[in-house]
């Protein structure tokens, strides 16, 4: 998957299908995204020096990669992705629907792993 943190993506299945969200962290090992409002759970929480005013605090848990697409703004749909070089040698991420490159994956020059 080519996602980056701060991408838009779609939730495609689950409870949460169809909630779009940016992606705050991504545990590559896990193969896990925390997605702003999606999956959110609750917790009550007790007062504390931390949280004088206790109460109920919201927190975003992981979600598969594969739950969730890169939303494309050309298509106005979540899609899958590509990668293909650009012209300056660098590697960029493009929507497979409609062509539409989708920001760089790795510089120019740089040794693919
Ligand atoms: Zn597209």
């Amino acid at each position: 998957m080519h996602l980056k943190t701060n991408d838009i993506v779609e939730v495609i299945t689950g409870d949460d299908r169809g909630l779009r969200g940016k992606i705050l962290t991504i545990d590559r090992e896990a193969g896990k995204v925390v997605v702003e409002g999606v999956n959110r759970v609750y917790k009550h929480v007790k007062r504390s020096q931390k949280n004088p005013q206790g109460g109920r605090l919201s927190k975003e848990m992981p979600v598969r990669i594969s739950n969730v697409l890169l939303f494309c703004s050309r298509c106005n749909k979540p899609t899958r992705t590509g990668s293909r070089p650009a012209a300056d040698g660098s590697k960029e991420r493009f929507c497979r629907k409609c062509e539409a490159g989708m920001g760089q994956l790795s510089p120019a020059k740089t040794k693919e792993k």
